[in-house]
């Protein structure tokens, strides 16, 4: 077996004859597991450094192992320079029989490893927020109770930046009183810190040759563990891909939904039969960009993990060319590439001859390529995900009524209310107050033009064109917030046509057989961001909405978002992703 390496670092990541025996010996028996997680029915490990895995596995064989059938563990793990699942695969593989299946399992759901925070629900007890990004940046974003601490990552002495001063206060900050931590190092800064930071800390023998290990018990008053109840039964109110969404990542913690659309499923802007998903770039990681990252890597999973479970969703990763159309493009792109954190095999720029020998079609200019983007059919994608619903109703939501401690929807109880519909969503007095538009688009379904019959994957550029499926491709799409006409027209088909042709060469509108479109009406809220979160939390109140021309990337994500806040789980997402979708932020500041 290879000793795995980290190039960064020139440090290893685990010893190859001892490796296992020495993450049981430093990281679970270390901290008093499993006994610790005998007594608590929701347990919250954090790591920092995930690297292979490999204590993570450990981790999660001895919960399920050991701990009562009805107890919880989420596992939060932070990594910078994440490996790919092959690499796993490679560096775990001898130890494969350890673990029953779960190293594969872990490898099959493994995430792009695009800069972000990806949930994975491995198994129904077990759940990993696995945080690409320097734990520096993601820690103090994250709010969790924390029963237990694994400092792995190298050496102090080799990588001092990751043990700082803002690593160890947080650990203050998100412990639960009498969480515990350990760490291979015996370091005196990084003692020094955790006990600055409200731990007691001790030394304990190291593994192996090692003479010293450090351990501790946080002293503080710690964090408590106030859930909410569990929801009795959710009204989602809108069915499109937000809704739907909001259906999956309920029933999958075990909601009972109720799903209301007057028009039925994908009715609306989500009735399209093709779309591309893609994250909206932007030249900073900001907090917009890490939730375009997340929700890309998170709806890439799904329609992967849909498509490979044999459903015909029109799942395809063909890639996208985002074309350099203009000066500001190119410095938005070679920014994005440079700041975002996404490995080369997830996003690079290219220059016109290789976009040419990617697309197989003589497009004119230099492009950013994101081989992972593609397309879906939303059409067929809602509802695959509404499935779960206990009943999907064809009725029109005049009004929600306060009934008790809940909500009676067309003379129907539940807990819980989500919006999602659209911009129809400021019909109801709750969400009035939000500043939503209806920007029209058209696409314009196409015979596959003979200069485009060779193209391998979907083309941006402020317009798009799919990768051709049996013999059609989706052309889009208009903008038009001031035009409110559900009809196709003419000119538009034109327009979108112009665009294309302005991209490759040897493409004249005039041959291309216009054989269908579609007119829908996207919802975007004034400063172009999604409406994510509670309306009203005490009253069990939520919104998806203003998805825009992104809803296939940022409405499943959202989704996670809201079923976390729901059930009171481990929000995972960063703090300020949260703030930037929340609709408060339209509420007038007394
Ligand atoms: N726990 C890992 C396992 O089970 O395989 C081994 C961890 S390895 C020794 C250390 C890891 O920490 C590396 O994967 C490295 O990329 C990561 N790392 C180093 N500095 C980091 C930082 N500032 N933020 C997040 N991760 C970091």
């Amino acid at each position: 077996m290879e000793t795995p390496r980290s190039e960064q670092f020139d440090d290893i990541y685990f010893a190859v004859e001892n490796g296992l025996e020495e993450s049981r010996y430093v990281f679970l028996a270390q901290n008093n597991l499993p006994d610790a997680w005998m007594s608590r029915s929701r347990f919250t490990i954090a790591e920092t450094g995930f690297g292979t895995g490999l204590n993570f596995l450990c981790a999660w064989s001895l919960f399920e192992e050991t701990a009562p059938a009805n107890h919880h563990l989420t596992y939060i793990s932070f990594e910078k320079f994440p490996l790919t699942s092959a690499d796993i695969l490679k560096y775990l593989g001898h130890w494969s029989g350890e673990f029953g299946g779960r190293l594969e399992q872990l490898a099959a759901l493994y995430p792009l490893r695009v800069g972000g925070w990806h949930r994975l629900a491995v198994s129904p007890r077990v759940t990993l927020i696995l945080i690409f990004d320097d734990v520096n940046r993601a820690i103090p974003e994250l709010d969790a109770a924390v029963d237990c601490w694994f400092l792995d990552g190298h050496a102090p002495a080799k990588n001092p930046d990751m043990w700082s001063d803002i690593l160890f206060q947080s650990m203050g900050r998100l412990s639960r009183r009498g969480a515990r931590f350990a760490t291979f190092t015996a370091a005196g800064f990084v003692r020094r810190g955790i006990a600055a930071a409200g731990f007691q800390v001790s030394k304990a023998r190291g593994y192996g040759r090692k003479r010293d290990m450090s351990v501790g018990v946080f002293m503080g008053d710690g964090l408590g563990d106030v859930r909410p109840a569990p929801p009795d039964a959710v009204a989602v109110i809108g069915g499109g891909i937000a809704g739907a969404s909001l259906v999956a990542a309920l029933t999958q913690r075990g909601a009972t939904v109720d799903l209301y659309d007057e028009r039925g499923l994908a009715s609306g802007a989500s009735g399209n039969i093709r779309g591309l998903f893609n994250p909206r770039i932007s030249a900073q990681r900001d907090a917009e960009a890490d939730f375009y990252s997340s929700g890309f890597a998170y709806s890439y999973r799904m329609f992967h993990e849909l498509a490979r479970g044999g459903l015909d969703i029109g799942f395809e990763d063909c890639g996208a060319l985002h074309f350099v159309t203009d000066e500001q493009k190119a410095q938005r792109y070679a920014r994005f590439v440079e700041n975002w954190g996404w490995p080369a095999d997830d996003a690079s720029l290219v220059s016109r001859d290789e976009a040419r020998t990617i697309s197989g079609v003589p497009v004119r200019q230099d492009a950013l390529y994101l081989p992972h983007s593609g397309m879906v059919s939303p059409v067929l994608v809602v509802p695959v995900l509404a499935q779960s619903a206990r009943q999907i109703y064809k009725e029109r939501v005049e009004r929600i009524e306060r009934s008790g401690e809940g909500w009676l929807v067309n003379g129907r109880s539940y807990s819980h209310v989500v919006l999602a519909s659209a911009h129809d969503v400021t019909r109801f007095p709750e969400a009035a107050f939000l500043p939503l538009q209806k920007v029209r688009g058209q696409v314009s379904i196409v015979d596959t033009p003979l200069g485009l019959s060779a193209l391998q994957t979907n083309l941006c550029y402020g317009g798009y064109a799919s990768h051709p499926f049996g013999g059609k491709m989706v052309v889009g799409s208009t903008f038009q917030h001031w035009l409110d006409t559900p009809d196709l027209r003419d000119e538009d088909h034109h327009y979108v046509l112009e665009k294309l042709a302005e991209c490759v060469e040897g493409v004249s509108i005039d041959a291309v057989n216009v054989t269908g479109g579609r007119v829908g009406f996207r919802c975007a809220a004034k400063d172009r961001r999604p409406v994510v979160g509670a309306l009203d939390t005490e009253k069990g109140l939520y919104i998806s909405a203003a998805h825009g021309s992104h809803g296939l990337v940022s409405a499943p994500v959202a989704a996670e978002y809201i079923a976390a806040q729901i059930y009171g789980d481990i929000l995972p997402a960063p703090r300020s992703v949260i703030t930037l979708l929340a609709p408060d932020r339209f509420k007038a500041k007394s």
